[in-house]
């Protein structure tokens, strides 16, 4: 098999040699078959745009081609929406633990210094921050 295997937010897909998404059975859960619709793509809540793509008839799962992909990218980056997710170190101050949210995010979020958010733990490995 040399037939690119390209990994997107979305899932995988193959191509074949013209650059066309093979009809064939979803990728994922290998049984439902691939129909083409035009999908509402969001990321972090926010509409980038609506998209061609292969949606999977049982699963649901949709696939987006190279060319659509790359689209897609460009779109996010104009939006503002590229780069959101962040690594941040957790300080301490007094007996509490803080953590910094970037610029890029915050402006994102509208969040400013001296608002009010409530935080609350969703399991042992995920803290929601309400804004
Ligand atoms: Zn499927």
């Amino acid at each position: 098999m040399d037939m690119p295997l390209l990994i997107k937010p979305n899932g995988l897909y193959h191509q074949n040699r013209n650059g066309e998404i093979m009809s064939e059975n979803c990728y994922m859960c290998e049984k439902g078959t691939l129909q083409r619709k035009n999908v509402d793509f969001k990321m972090y809540g926010e509409l980038v745009g609506v998209f061609s793509a292969q949606v999977c008839t049982l699963c649901g799962e949709t696939f987006f081609d190279e060319k659509i992909s790359q689209t897609i990218d460009i779109a996010t980056k104009k939006k503002g929406l590229w780069g959101l997710e962040a690594e941040t170190k957790v300080g301490k101050s007094g007996d509490s633990l803080m953590i910094r949210v970037n610029k890029q995010l915050s402006d994102f979020l509208k969040l400013h210094k001296g608002e009010t958010v409530k935080i609350r733990p969703e399991d042992k490995n995920k803290l929601i921050i309400e804004i």
